[in-house]
């Protein structure tokens, strides 16, 4: 979602006149868009504002979730003169110009939710062959470890017209994969795009949405992310069996293997009921395959809690998944509770399950070997001839070819090497 926002922003500040640089020590205006889920990613954004700044900078802009929950506290870092949380960067060309202006030497803006920013993409948004539309903003779940209701806000979802008309408009710009992108993209239910004769104008699940962007002219590939358990209807899993363009590979956070610490964090499942959505969903889908996140060392996290995380694991069998140490972010309900892990566990904690998460990985990378498949060329190689792409279950893909330009062609490929993390193939 940083990056959508971030490619929005870099748009609306074309049409307000600005020209893009990525080098930073001629750049009069310096605009990081931030993320406040881990205390890492917050902490990086501090040091490279001092790097990053040259004498050419009029204008340090923070953006995101950062400052959306540091509010005007972020001013204790001189040298940011506009900070905007992820509702406001509609408005940043116009704080930018206030600052230019010598009228003030310092912005706040951390509103809630203001639908309207989504109508400002910018009139020269080009699109390339793969490209996000965000469909929902803001979560209602409250987990406790999350900082994400906190900063982002409560749940909405952006009506289906407006939702269809970016989509067309980027598949007619070239767009053919589109992801659409939710914090909680399957609880989505936006206005309907018409009026029943008779009846209320009502709203619209994920899974009708779906099956409307589907349709659109141009769209080959149909992804979506993050979703959570508790949404994962059988509705959702139809619509996979039965729209082509949907890619068979969903992201489904479960980030516990263990009841308590499940029940501790406030995600409304067990794990074995997470297991049997998944078993259910490959009973409908075959071919589907998931990816995940996990924490490791949430406050009370023993031993066998740590057991039950790899037992879910081995069960499910993940083609990738996003692991990390629990890192407490104040505010939220976690950050306070008794029974913090100390780091060091949690270190040897990450690296089992890292080493588990990585083996089932590479089984899936094996397990492809001897396959052909359709893939989206999406960059050059390290080496000279080489493209790299990404095929429905977002494995890179690398080939060597003589065609001139591979980038944003579908080409099937026949799967000829695994390694951990890309397989390699032939264009056939
Ligand atoms: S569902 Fe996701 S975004 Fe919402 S509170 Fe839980 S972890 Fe955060």
């Amino acid at each position: 979602m940083n990056m959508y926002d971030s490619n929005i922003i870099s748009n609306i500040m074309k049409d307000a006149g600005f020209d893009r640089t990525y080098d930073s020590s001629s750049a009069e205006i310096i605009i990081f868009y931030t993320c406040n889920v881990r205390e890492k990613a917050a902490q990086r954004v501090f040091s490279n504002i001092g790097l990053l700044r040259s004498e050419n900078t009029k204008v340090v802009a923070v953006g995101g979730c950062v400052p959306q929950a540091e509010k005007d506290e972020i001013f204790r870092y001189k040298h940011i003169n506009i900070a905007f949380g992820p509702h406001a960067y509609h408005m940043l060309p116009t704080y930018v110009s206030r600052i230019l202006s010598g009228e003030t030497d310092r912005i706040l803006d951390v509103t809630p939710l203001q639908p309207q920013k989504f109508n400002c993409c910018g009139s020269e948004r080009t699109a390339s062959h793969s490209e996000f539309v965000t469909i929902q903003e803001g979560c209602d779940n409250y987990c406790t470890y999350c900082i994400v209701p906190y900063t982002r806000g409560k749940e909405y979802s952006r009506p289906v017209a407006d939702v269809i008309s970016e989509v067309k408009m980027l598949l007619a710009r070239g767009a053919q994969e589109i992801t659409l992108l939710g914090q909680n993209v399957n609880s989505y239910n936006g206005e309907a795009p018409y009026i029943n004769i008779g009846k209320p104008k009502g709203t619209w699940n994920f899974g009708r949405l779906l099956h409307e962007v589907a349709s659109l002219d141009g769209l080959r590939r149909l992804r979506y992310t993050t979703s959570h358990p508790k949404d994962i209807t059988a509705d959702l899993m139809k619509q996979h069996a039965q729209i082509e363009a949907m890619v068979p590979f969903v992201h489904i956070p479960v980030q516990s293997g263990s009841d308590k610490i499940l029940k501790l964090m406030n995600r409304r499942h067990t794990a074995q009921e997470y297991i049997d959505k998944l078993k259910a969903f490959r009973d409908i889908c075959p071919d589907i395959q998931f990816s995940s996140d996990f924490i490791v060392g949430f406050p009370t996290e023993t031993e066998d809690d740590f057991e039950g995380t790899l037992n879910l694991v081995r069960e499910v069998r993940y083609i990738c998944a996003y692991s990390f140490k629990y890192s407490p972010r104040n505010g939220t309900p976690a950050a306070t509770m008794d029974g913090q892990v100390p780091d060091d566990i949690k270190i040897r904690r990450l690296s089992v399950l890292q080493n588990e998460l990585m083996k089932s990985q590479r089984a899936h990378n094996e397990a492809i070997v001897g396959k052909t498949m359709e893939v989206l060329f999406d960059k050059v190689g390290r080496k000279g001839g080489q493209y790299v792409g990404k095929n429905v279950y977002m494995q890179s893909v690398v080939v060597a070819s003589n065609e001139t330009d591979l980038i944003g062609k579908f080409k099937m490929v026949l799967i000829e090497q695994a390694f951990q993390n890309s397989v390699f193939g032939s264009l056939i």
